[in-house]
């Protein structure tokens, strides 16, 4: 049911996206795509300042830069297929590392779908043009449908005249029929909405890590493999730690509540790296690195009259497949404007379901997490994990339950709440009790190196 007519978007109607990363890219380009259906033209202009194929922080969006199986294989679907030279590695395994050892676990499916990549032009002493950015070439199809990139940062968004209204870079207000904020995690862009008194409050943030190792693609080859090395270590503040191999770099990754310097050392001398990095490895101290936050509770109200919030500004996956949540959003997002209009009244009822929908699946994260924490925390449990995992993992024909939560917990391939709903399996239950009692009193194997892939 249609508002009003003035809330429609009709032919020659104007967009503003703000913000060119994943959520707004994929919004442009959905948007432009469904207006076509419709028999509809749209003007689309897409603010952003950065110029995505730059190396460094000039060109990027600070991510682990791993695109989930399902992900993969839906943007292929959508006509949003990943290129050869944006995927750095494809990842075949993980290998989990705790203090009692270290075990991999592979995909259900035994194929390589996962894409490891950056999302700029890779760290800052890449040469220029060594990567082909993920950012890059989500904004191109986007321009490619039609949308007009506008390389400025937004400062002021204002309603005026029944319309919606921006400024970038201190010049003249442009009229809008719709702005989509998809501004991430930059807290000054929050400000710009939450002057606008609609009732939108931003998702809540932590700190985390990220820094990119060079390594060489040989000592890669020979240490990490295309496996993503996977940590859980007692270390407080620490969810968990990852080494995602590219080419010739390693992006280490460590999320949690509030992570300072002190805990990035910790967190390097603690977690068994040195299982997988060369013999007397250390942390470069002028590597590539930032400290960007991740959304770990949703926005409330993100969306408005003429203003829908896509992507990290809304609502987010819990850790793990941000760029899938983003492109969830942008979806639902385009398709709730095309036809069902731009009113506040239209996106609660045709845009806000989704992100309702990632919003309680995160409930269920928190609990997984829980659980993930409480392994980091208990040390007479980590012995029965391992157990599990390599039984698991030596029978490929039995039910592979632990082996099949963690891969999915981790790699963000389903549903919180589907992996949540596996841990109640009595089976699981019973043969978890089993493997962590005759963990406790079996011998401790030495933590070796678990083969490469
Ligand atoms: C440490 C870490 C690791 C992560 N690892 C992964 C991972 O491996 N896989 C995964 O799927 N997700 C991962 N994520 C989450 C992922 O990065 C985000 O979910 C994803 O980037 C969200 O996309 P977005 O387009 O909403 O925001 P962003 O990618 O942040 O893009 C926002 C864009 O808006 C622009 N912008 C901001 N303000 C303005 C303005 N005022 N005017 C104009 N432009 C503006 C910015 O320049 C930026 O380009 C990780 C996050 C963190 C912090």
């Amino acid at each position: 049911m249609h508002d009003s007519p003035n809330y429609d978007l009709v032919d020659g109607s104007r967009v503003a996206v703000i913000g060119g990363g994943p959520a707004g890219s994929l919004f442009s380009f959905f948007l432009l795509q469904m207006a076509e259906r419709a028999g509809l033209q749209l003007e689309v202009d897409i603010y952003e300042p950065r110029d995505f194929t730059r190396p460094g922080p000039a060109g990027c969006n600070n991510c682990g830069g791993i695109v989930s199986e399902w992900l993969v294989q839906a943007l292929a679907m959508e006509g949003v297929p990943l290129p050869p030279d944006v995927v750095q590695r494809g990842i075949e395994s993980y290998t989990m590392h705790l203090d009692v050892g270290s075990v991999r676990f592979e995909p259900p499916t035994h194929e390589k779908r996962i894409a490891a990549l950056h999302r700029g032009g890779g760290p800052k002493d890449a040469t220029e043009g060594q990567w082909a950015s993920f950012d890059a070439h989500l904004l191109n199809l986007a321009q490619q449908r039609g949308a007009h990139w506008v390389r400025a940062r937004v400062d002021a968004v204002r309603y005026a005249d029944g319309k919606i209204q921006v400024r970038s870079s201190g010049k003249e207000f442009k009229t809008y029929d719709l702005v989509a904020a998809a501004t991430g995690k930059h807290v000054q862009s929050f400000k710009i909405f939450e002057a606008l008194g609609t009732g939108y409050k931003p998702p809540r943030m932590s700190r985390t890590y990220i820094s990119e190792i060079h390594l060489g693609n040989a000592a890669i080859n020979e240490h990490l493999g295309n496996s993503m090395h996977l940590f859980l270590p007692d270390v407080p503040n620490i969810k968990f730690g990852a080494l995602i191999p590219k080419g010739d770099y390693v992006t280490l990754c460590i999320l949690g509540q509030e992570i300072t310097r002190g805990t990035v050392a910790a967190f390097v001398a603690s977690a068994g790296v040195d299982r997988c990095m060369p013999p007397g490895w250390v942390l470069p101290e002028n590597c590539c690195h930032c400290t960007p936050s991740i959304s770990i509770q949703g926005a409330v109200r993100p969306y408005a009259d003429r203003l829908v919030f896509v992507g990290d500004c809304s609502v987010s996956r819990l850790y793990k497949d941000g760029i899938g949540a983003a492109y969830r959003a942008a979806k639902a997002a385009a398709t709730a404007v095309v036809y069902y209009g731009v009113s506040a009244r239209a996106l609660e009822q045709h845009y806000w379901p989704t992100l309702r929908s990632i919003g309680r699946d995160n409930l269920f994260g928190r609990i997984i997490y829980l659980v993930t924490t409480i392994i980091q925390r208990v040390r007479l449990i980590r012995p029965g994990v391992v157990r599990m995992i390599r039984r698991e993992q030596a029978h490929p024909d039995a039910p592979a339950r632990m082996s099949s939560i963690l891969w999915d917990t981790f790699t963000g391939s389903a549903p919180y709440r589907d992996v949540f709903i596996r841990t109640l399996h009595p089976a699981f239950i019973l043969q978890f009790l089993a493997d962590i009692v005759v963990g406790m009193f079996a011998p401790a194997e030495p933590p070796g190196k678990e083969p490469k892939s």
